[in-house]
């Protein structure tokens, strides 16, 4: 065996440039190594409990993996570095993150809604809400005077925001909703999922907690379910959030975590190659006849651009739409004959997908019918742009 302790002098100022190195070195080592055997992977803890000291107390910190679990531990400090928070959570699902929200609201508190979110969420919000007495309000996402005016209206307890939003990618100003929301005594959360944050740091600009579906992004492999809250400081509505966790207990799986602290190791670099290439096809398909609309933020036409060209940094993300004139016969076609984008739900993962998401949402959806979604990977541009012009010139 080879010795060469690693001296305790060494560890403390490895610690102390570790700790000045920015977040993205952080995921990119995946955190601290903190294991006796140095290892530069991060171990998975399967524990589902751990062993009391003799005089009763956890001399590991963890008592139970529904509660608290080294597997998970890295992850969240990782997640809430990258926030700029001071607490994080990971949840079993994007969808189980924002029940915790919900179910640490109390009967008859008021949440405010922007219009249009994932629609999972959207829906899985007003069944919740029409059964456990909680008001919910929506407001047109862009719309600051509208949610001015529903502050005014009613004390509210929550303002939900989704930026950029699924399907169209409209945009909120964070920053101006976070002043109207806390001049009202509302709390903020953002979901932004599709942002990152790579691109933009809701926390930084006045939300008090942010929600991911960790199975997009911060995964990026189509490999894993997962979901995360991660909370600007302490306080009686986070200790509800984490109570609900620990009781109703949607806890994240300790393979899955360790899955996705792998994904987060590469996140930085694929959120800015997903963005990249999104921009240049959202200007590619801009000068196509066959598309009337291109929804990307990036593009200057967008209605929200200057107000994301403010808040994400770096990029634009890899999330787009197009509308196409040809309806949703030309849409549908469109989507059949592309082979390098599969036609797929979900978001955010290195492979590219599309997706025709009014047949997708069902009856009561607000997406057009003559609309794709498309989630931009980081396969070659080239490759891309060939696949969308083969199968939008066919006909
Ligand atoms: C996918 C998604 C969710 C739900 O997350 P799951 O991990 O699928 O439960 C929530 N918000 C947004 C913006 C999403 O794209």
């Amino acid at each position: 065996m080879l010795t060469g302790k690693p001296g305790t002098d060494d560890r403390t100022r490895e610690r102390k440039i570790m700790e000045k190195a920015s977040p993205e070195t952080w995921v990119v080592h995946s955190g601290e190594i903190t294991q006796a055997t140095r290892d530069l992977a991060p171990p998975l803890h399967p524990a589902s409990t751990f062993e009391r000291a003799e005089n009763g107390g956890y001399p590991g910190k963890h008592m139970y993996s529904r509660i608290s679990s080294p597997a998970y531990e890295t992850l969240e400090s990782l997640l809430s570095r990258l926030e700029g928070g001071c607490d994080a959570q990971v949840f079993a699902s994007g969808m189980a993150a924002g029940s915790a929200v919900l179910q640490a609201l109390r009967a008859e508190d008021r949440l405010v809604v922007p219009r249009a979110m994932y629609w999972g969420m959207r829906n899985w919000i007003h069944r919740f809400a029409d059964d456990f007495k909680l008001e919910v309000a929506s407001y047109p996402n862009s719309d600051l005077d509208a949610i001015a005016s529903l502050l005014e209206e009613k004390p509210t307890k929550l303002l939900w925001i989704e930026t950029p939003a699924n399907p169209t990618w409209e945009v909120t100003d964070i920053d101006a909703a976070c002043s109207l929301a806390h001049r009202h005594g509302a709390l903020v959360l953002v979901d932004s999922t599709v942002a990152s944050p790579v691109l933009s740091q809701p926390l930084s600009l006045g939300a008090d907690f942010v929600l991911h579906s960790a199975t997009k992004y911060l995964n990026g492999h189509s490999d894993v379910v997962a979901g995360a809250l991660i909370a600007k400081c302490d306080g009686e509505f986070w200790q509800r959030i984490r109570f609900a966790r620990t009781h109703a207990g949607a806890v994240l799986g300790p393979f899955e975590a360790w899955l996705l602290l792998r994904g987060l190791r590469t996140l930085f670099l694929r959120v800015r190659a997903a963005s990249d290439n999104a921009l240049r096809i959202a200007e590619a398909l801009s000068a196509r006849p066959e598309v009337s609309h291109v929804l990307y933020p990036g593009l200057p036409t967008h209605s929200g651009h200057l107000v994301a060209a403010r808040q994400m940094k770096g990029g634009f993300g890899g999330m787009l739409s197009a509308r196409f004139a040809g309806g949703e016969a030309k849409a549908r076609d469109v989507a059949a004959r592309l082979k390098v984008f599969k036609r797929a739900t979900s978001l955010g993962s290195v492979e590219s997908f599309v997706e025709h998401r009014a047949s997708i949402e069902g009856p009561g959806t607000l997406c057009p019918a003559d609309l794709l979604r498309f989630s931009v990977g980081i396969e070659p541009l080239a490759d891309l742009l060939a696949d969308l012009d083969r199968a939008i010139a066919a006909r």
